[in-house]
């Protein structure tokens, strides 16, 4: 099954029937570092999760697999076979971040991994830690979760540079059939937005709604100028809620009228807003919004917008979920002027591990990472992101996930 990679002697499968994950108390979990800063972060990430579970009476047995740089040095490929297989077999994994290079060079290898795992939401839960360093006032009222389909559209990469012959072709075939004029010396990019794809994705956000008690799902399109795109991502949005969801949900035009703006108990409220409004909504309004379920390309830019608000990238877990698979990721990058050097700040992918604990329906060992990660960083000791904005004890990336589970085993 795997040509270059040995999966763990001991460990068990997770499995997957009937619509749920059956979890083992010892799951063999492949992971890999990736590039850049992954070697820092990942190692100490692993040794907090490991704390963690041992705590619950549980173990990962973790299954070494490769992408990236790495990868290429032994596959002469950046993301093997045996990687992919590794995923799908074991269907929950952990992953450091892969170095995209702009303009030319090979694909996004993150948005390879989304497409053939049919990992079709990027989740991104997006809370407050005390003593974290915030822009707003009022951090604590920032709790959201934001769905972001990663599948489809400008951002599933469909293009063509300026002059190539595809490029040439549809620019011809626009002229001629439909009218439409576009300058000769243009890249062309096409935005595919599915009725499968966007129902899917809201499906997943309102079940989670409904699951977590969440108080609203706010779909966020650009349909007032993207009408069959952006704006069919709304209405297929509502669609779902009401035909699949009605004893769950209301919109927010029937809370307005039949509820005198007053939410029901139990009844989830159904909302839209356009996108560029969505972006001073998330920090004006914090409070208002919950559940957040955007197409690809504004989800990346609001996830990251979001997530400034509570302490920025070196912070912000996330994960990338489909039926029955799943592959988790802090939102940072692999930021390579700081790889290796034991200073970049492991919080984002230890939360990362705990989303992914929490996954496995593994809460309490996740709320402990949370807790012990508030206790650290309220007891001064931060990495340099972080020191320069609130000064305290400067300590390494390993220094702080030592210190992590040094607060773990006082709870
Ligand atoms: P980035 O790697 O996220 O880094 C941007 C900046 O964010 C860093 O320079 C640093 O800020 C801060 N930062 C990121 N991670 C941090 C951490 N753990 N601790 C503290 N600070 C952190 O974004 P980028 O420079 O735009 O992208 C670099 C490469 O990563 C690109 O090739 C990009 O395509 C790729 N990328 C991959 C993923 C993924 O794997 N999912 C996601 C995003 C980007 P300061 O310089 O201010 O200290």
């Amino acid at each position: 099954m795997f040509e270059k990679v040995k999966p763990p002697a001991e460990g068990e499968k997770i499995e997957y029937r009937e619509g749920k994950l059956i979890v083992p108390s010892n799951p063999v979990i492949p992971y890999f570092e990736g590039d850049g800063i992954g070697i820092d972060v990942v190692p100490a990430a692993i040794r907090v999760i490991d704390s963690a579970v041992e705590k619950i009476g549980k173990e990962i047995v973790w299954f070494k697999v490769y992408a990236g740089e790495e990868a290429y040095k032994i596959y002469c490929n950046y993301l093997p076979a045996d990687t992919l297989n590794a995923i799908k077999y074991y269907r929950v994994a952990l992953k450091g971040p892969l170095t995209t290079p702009v303009g030319g060079g090979y694909r996004s290898l993150n948005v390879t991994i989304r497409q053939v795992l049919d990992l079709y939401a990027n989740v991104r839960p997006v809370y407050h830690l005390k003593g974290v360093p915030s822009p707003v006032k009022n951090p604590e009222k920032v709790n959201f979760v934001i769905f972001r389909e990663s599948t489809e559209d400008v951002y599933a990469g469909i293009e063509w540079p300026r002059g190539s012959k595809e490029a040439l072709k549809l620019i011809e075939i626009l002229k001629r059939d439909f009218g439409v004029k576009i300058r000769e010396d243009s890249g062309i990019g096409i935005k595919p937005i599915s009725e499968f794809a966007t129902k899917r994705l809201i499906r997943m956000a309102i079940r989670y709604a409904i699951e977590n008690e969440r108080k609203s799902v706010t779909l966020v399109h650009k349909g007032n100028i993207m009408k069959f795109t952006e704006g069919a991502f709304r209405d297929w949005g509502y669609e779902v809620a009401k035909q699949e969801f009605t004893d769950f949900c209301i919109t927010e035009d029937e809370l307005n009228k039949d509820f005198g703006g007053k939410q029901p108990e139990g009844k989830i409220v159904v909302k839209d807003r356009i996108a560029d409004n969505m972006f001073q909504q998330i920090i004006t309004r914090s409070e208002e919004y919950d559940v957040i379920a955007l197409p690809n390309l504004n989800g990346d830019y609001l996830s990251d917008a979001a997530a400034s608000l509570v302490g920025g990238l070196g912070i912000a877990p996330g994960s990338n979920i489909g039926d029955g698979i799943a592959v988790f990721e802090p939102i940072h990058g692999s930021a390579p002027k700081y790889a290796g050097q034991n200073k970049v700040n492991p919080t984002a992918e230890i939360l990362t591990g705990a989303l992914m604990l929490e996954f496995l329906g593994w809460k309490e060992a996740s709320e402990k990472i949370k807790k012990s990660i508030e206790m650290t960083i309220e007891q001064g000791v931060v990495t340099y992101d972080l020191h320069r904005q609130i000064g305290g004890k400067l300590v390494g990336t390993r220094e702080f996930a030592n210190a992590v589970i040094e607060n773990l085993n006082t709870l």
